[in-house]
């Protein structure tokens, strides 16, 4: 959050920690939240938005500025997550019932999180807007490929009778998405608080990548006459998928076997990707020019009934199955994968990141026995795995974000959303670019600026 020197609060992001074990973090936002006049919005994923629903149940009653796109993106996530958190709170207490223990009361529901959407107020990228009391802060959002809508902010304010230049790099995206189009350049900052969560690392350049998918899905469905099970984020990665199988079934390359979109979430995201082209890339237009849709082709099926999930179960021909959620923590992807385990026919092929805690970082380790729903399975099935799906930049890809910064004129650099050593690592690369007073801070630290 940035305090003016007038005392404006503006609040870039509201986050939910993941994990366990972040209870306290999500519960302490460290400042009041009704003293909060303004929220700006990065992008829609739930690390970065998923705390706007208990911010406003706190008192929060202040404009969300953020693309439409974002906004869009958000009102299905934040419904989803609020509905997780009642399922998971209404579990909880019942067992707390039983055993006699007082009931807890969860970070926010359903109703926090409709009233959170009403608040939202949409800007296009480059479209500058005011805020504070006689409009002095000056800002404006660039694109910064990472998600659909998702945005670098850039603040003016007014400190000290001159005018602090603030960017807020959000997550950074890459140079290649295949989607959404490059990150856009922007002005010289003062300040900038910095993504790091690839810092000390570069991912794999994948230089045929619907080669290798359609090899997997042959080997798979064709050789072994196996289900092909991808657990996938509902959002950016399965519309990548959708659309790399897409274009092997235009081109004809794409056995004719059923692909099922398992996730009613990831429909929803499909849908509102369709409406945002606007943040698509040329080539991703141009193929939508030829072929009519980048996410619909013979043979795919979108399923949001719950029963018609289930049927998938009883079918016995070969199939791929994209589900949700990526890690494979929750949703229907754990049925999938604990229905297909122990068929050394079939394969699951993890493409994102994956902690180490969670059943899909547990495959991705090669573990041989995993716990599904509290049971014990023997991994029997193929585990194949595809890295060339992020959408976070690597340091090379953050450090090219940033090139259109001259080093030396930046005065201060602060390195959020990272691992410690990870922030680190990348600290030592800005500095060999030439950045300076590179500040890790702590949560909840103050820093003048
Ligand atoms: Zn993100």
């Amino acid at each position: 959050m940035i305090t003016t020197e007038k005392g404006t609060k503006i609040l870039l992001d509201c986050g939910l920690f993941q994990g366990i074990q972040t209870d306290e973090f999500n519960q302490k936002f460290g400042f009041k939240p009704a003293e909060v006049n303004y929220l700006i919005l990065s992008h829609a994923h739930i690390d970065h938005s998923g705390l706007i629903p208990r911010l406003v149940r706190q008192g929060f009653s202040g404009p969300i500025y953020c693309t439409a796109a974002t906004a869009d993106l958000c009102k299905i996530m934040l419904m989803d997550s609020a509905h997780i958190q009642e399922q998971d709170l209404e579990r909880i207490n019942k067992r707390r019932q039983k055993q006699g223990r007082p009931l807890l009361e969860g970070l926010y529901n359903t109703e926090d999180a409709q009233r959170a959407i009403t608040l939202f107020k949409t800007v296009k990228y480059g479209e500058t807007f005011h805020l504070g009391e006689n409009r002095e802060i000056a800002v404006f959002l660039t694109d910064a490929a990472h998600l659909l809508g998702s945005a670098a902010v850039h603040l003016s304010i007014p400190d000290k009778g001159t005018f602090k230049q603030v960017t807020f790099t959000g997550d950074i995206g890459r140079p290649d998405d295949r989607i959404l189009r490059k990150p856009d350049v922007f002005p010289q900052a003062d300040i900038i608080i910095s993504e790091s969560t690839y810092g000390d690392r570069l991912h794999e350049k994948e230089v045929d990548m619907k080669g290798h998918l359609l090899k997997i899905v042959r080997e798979t469905c064709v050789e072994n006459k196996g289900k092909l099970i991808i657990p996938a984020f509902a959002i950016d990665r399965t519309q990548e998928l959708i659309y790399a199988l897409d274009q092997l079934s235009s081109a004809g390359l794409l056995p004719q076997i059923p692909v099922y979109i398992d996730s009613p979430l990831a429909i929803n995201a499909t849908r509102i990707m369709k409406e945002h082209d606007e943040c698509f890339n040329p080539e991703i237009l141009e193929y939508i020019e030829k072929d009519g849709d980048a996410f619909a082709f013979p043979y795919l099926n979108y399923v949001s009934d719950v029963n018609d999930s289930k049927a998938i179960n009883d079918k016995k021909e070969p199939c791929i199955i994209i589900s949700s959620s990526g890690m494979a923590e929750a949703g229907r992807i754990k049925h999938h994968i604990k229905n297909n385990i122990g068929d050394s026919n079939s394969t699951i092929l993890l493409v994102g990141y994956a902690s180490a805690n969670t059943l899909a970082g547990a495959l991705k380790r090669g573990d041989k026995h995993v716990n599904i729903f509290g049971e014990n399975f023997e991994v029997k099935c193929h585990v194949a795995s595809m890295d060339s799906f992020s959408g976070h930049g690597d340091y090379n890809e953050m450090i090219a974000f940033l090139a259109c910064q001259t080093p030396d004129r930046v005065q201060k650099v602060f390195l959020v959303h990272g691992e410690y050593e990870t922030q680190v690592a990348f600290k030592l690369k800005l500095e060999a670019e030439g950045y300076k007073n590179i500040h890790i801070p702590a949560l909840y630290e103050n820093v003048e600026i």
